[in-house]
């Protein structure tokens, strides 16, 4: 593990965080605000000095921590009493063993699905932002902000009102009704933008190099390195669910692609700390069709990503521009995985299929891994004998508009049991 202090650090201080490097050529800067490299215009990750030699020892105080991502909390920039600030204490949400799932899709060997549904806000977004909250007030901002697909902005208004912070965020005017008011309703203030997401997140960074944003930490912008962190603990936690052991095969959405290179960046860390045996694991990343940009640069064996204008239901999902996509074929080529996308109709199915056999209600972007992943094993890429991981991001509840056209009562009947037998229920 990268043991180096940098000289001119700010003095602040986040735990096992040691400074920002470049994902790109490697040179290193002290901690702060800052997201790309001032040589090579690289995006900045977190080196830690990671606390090495004593795997037993590390593993029995993780297990002895809090039921939330705070137990990994010496694997993350945050400081080492985070846990007692007020905040969502996101995370350890449940791994579910999916029997029937896996009867249906022909899988022999053991398939689980990790239901991220469970968060607070109700998706895997209030873990990266936890950790994003901690690097705002260690950096003195006072406004929390972002550029959301949706369960983002619900994310941070709900961790603000929570730390005592102001929050205003930005999102697409056309989202779903969920989304938009569970975005509103944690009392900060929530502005719609015409235009896409790419047009969101491009006018977020104009606010920030404007005297308009200053005192503001956006989380997945200027503190962008620090939030990504907040992904690494979905791989802490399956591999710790699983008995502290790696699983064979993970099923990731990608939007930005950053939950799904640092979830291979958590992997590795388990691996060099000795917390789980090294063995081969293979990372398969799933789109959207009508957004599909790097399941596309995928299968034409490109390095670079083409930008798309998104157009799919799954709109957690919908980065037409995905800022980690070069990473996440890296990693997919390098791991032997893939990336595949299914369209909006395979989508809703999958909701269902996953509904109907474990009683798990997702929302798009969990109908967007769960169809991949049928998808990956009729062509024979998905291993069936393997233990796979699926993720699910988020709640059903969310992406009611996705089933509503398709789903309802049997039947509505009269309150009498003839009413009943006519309706063919008995
Ligand atoms: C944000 C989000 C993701 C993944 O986002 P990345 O930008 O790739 O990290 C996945 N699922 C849901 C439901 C999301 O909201
Ligand atoms: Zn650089």
């Amino acid at each position: 593990m990268a043991v180096q202090t940098v000289a001119g650090n700010t003095g602040v201080s986040l735990g096992s965080a040691d400074a920002l490097s470049c994902r790109e050529c490697g040179e290193r800067f002290p901690l702060g605000p800052v997201f790309a490299c001032e040589m090579c215009f690289g995006p900045l990750e977190i080196a830690y000095d990671l606390p090495a030699g004593d795997p037993e020892g590390l593993r029995k105080r993780i297990e002895a921590g809090p039921n939330s991502i705070w137990r990994y909390a010496p694997l993350l920039p945050v400081p080492a009493d985070v846990a007692d600030k007020p905040n969502l204490n996101p995370g350890f949400t449940r791994l579910v063993k999916a029997d029937n799932l896996a009867r249906e899709l022909g899988v022999t060997g053991e398939l689980h699905v990790k239901d991220d549904s469970g968060n607070p806000t109700h998706s895997f977004k209030d873990r990266v932002v936890a950790i994003a909250v901690e690097a705002a007030r260690a950096f003195g901002f006072t406004t929390l902000s972002c550029s959301s697909t949706g369960n983002l902005a619900g994310a941070v208004g709900a961790a603000a009102a929570r730390a005592g912070l102001r929050s205003c965020v930005f999102i697409p005017h056309d989202l779903e009704q969920g989304k938009v008011v569970m975005a509103a309703v944690y009392g900060g203030e929530l502005v719609g933008i015409e235009g896409t997401y790419d047009d969101v997140n491009r006018f977020c960074s104009e606010l920030i190099g404007d005297p308009a944003g200053e005192g503001w930490g956006f989380v997945n912008v200027n503190l962008r390195p620090y939030y990504a962190e907040g992904s690494k603990t979905l791989a802490y936690e399956i591999c710790e669910q699983l008995g502290w052991r790696l699983p064979d095969q993970l099923v990731v959405p990608i939007a930005s692609g950053s939950q799904l290179t640092k979830i291979d960046k958590g992997l590795r860390e388990l691996i060099a700390l000795g917390l789980v045996e090294e063995k081969p694991y293979k990372i398969f990343g799933a789109q959207a069709a009508g957004c599909s940009p790097v399941s596309r640069a995928f299968k034409e064996g490109h390095d670079v990503v083409r930008p798309v204008k998104p157009d799919t239901i799954a709109k957690s999902l919908a980065i037409g521009n995905p800022a980690d996509g070069p990473y996440v074929l890296d990693i997919a080529r390098r791991t032997g995985g893939a990336v595949e996308d299914v369209d909006d109709t395979q989508v809703v199915e999958a909701i269902k299929l996953l509904a109907r056999t474990e009683g798990v209600f997702a929302e798009t972007a969990g109908g967007v891994t769960v169809g991949v992943t049928k998808k990956l094993l009729e062509a024979g890429l998905l291993d069936p004998a393997a233990t796979t991981v699926v993720l699910n991001t988020g709640d059903g509840l969310k992406t009611l508009d996705a089933v509503a056209p398709t789903t309802g009562p049997s039947a509505i009947i009269r309150p009498n049991l003839d009413s009943f037998r006519e309706a063919g229920l008995a």
